[in-house]
């Protein structure tokens, strides 16, 4: 019988198991949303079905000779946060502070899932591309505004500006790997225990429940149904992409409506 070559250390207040290979401090596993991550610092992060498999890639890399390439205390990760606290907390803070639309709730949906991907947390409603928006840095944990504007990066180039996030991150060189510690916290399914849209028709109902309640000024009724677009999800990304096509679905009906 081979002879493991691995020893999970103890699960930090994080979620994170430290790992040895040979004495080496290979980097962490740790769980999220069912599945099993193995994070050697500086390098991708790799998921795998359980734990064993999880350290098992560690092991294997290694054997091929990779090293974690920045010192490796846990990595930043508020996921608790966005499924223990946030998630218990009132959404209506995060209500887009713009005139109650889907429009403006499918913008904040994809300013949202985009803020996500560049490790900024949104601490108040989305304010519209060109207003000082309160978040906070995922890297390191400080608070602020920043543009959207800014952050988003230009048409057709994801590269966020200003590159120097807020005076006093961690350094530059680190963001990268910092980020894609952060990106095996997102998901393509929404795993919440309240369902966020994550398909077309899910999408199509949240946005006609919005809609009608506009209508009929039931505008308490019409932020409930906003919840769904507004709190964290794990899966924002694809929410905001099946928000979007429901959108251009309603838009495209309703032409087709005034052209009959
Ligand atoms: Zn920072
Ligand atoms: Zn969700």
């Amino acid at each position: 019988m081979e002879t493991q070559r691995y020893i999970i250390g103890k699960r930090d207040e994080k979620g994170f198991y430290p790992v040895k290979v040979c004495a080496i401090a290979a980097g962490t596993i740790h769980r999220r949303h069912g599945s099993w991550y193995a994070t050697m610092p500086g390098h991708p992060v790799e998921r795998a079905a359980d734990r064993d498999q999880a350290a098992a890639l560690l092991v294997a890399r290694v054997d091929q000779g990779d090293r974690p390439t920045i010192p490796a205390p846990a990595p930043v990760t508020p996921a608790t946060r966005i499924h223990g606290l946030r998630a218990t907390r009132s959404y209506s803070h995060l209500m887009p502070s713009l005139r109650l639309s889907l429009a403006n709730l499918v913008r904040s949906a994809e300013a949202t899932a985009r803020l996500a991907q560049l490790g900024w947390t949104p601490l108040e409603g989305y304010p519209g591309a060109d207003q000082p928006w309160l978040m906070e840095c995922r890297l390191c944990g400080w608070k602020g505004r920043r543009f959207w504007s800014h952050l988003r990066g230009r048409n057709g180039d994801n590269t966020p500006r200003p590159i120097t996030r807020h005076p006093g991150c961690i350094p530059v060189a680190d963001h990268a790997a910092a980020l894609i510690t952060l990106a095996a916290e997102r998901a393509r399914e929404c795993g919440c225990e309240r369902k966020h849209p994550t398909w077309i028709s899910e999408a199509l109902d949240a946005l006609a429940a919005i809609q009608t309640a506009l209508d009929g000024k039931a505008f308490m009724s019409a932020a409930i149904y906003s919840r769904s677009i507004v709190e964290p999800c794990p899966a924002s990304t694809r929410r905001a992409e099946v928000l979007r096509a429901a959108l251009t679905r309603r838009t495209n009906a309703l032409k087709n409506l005034k052209n009959q």
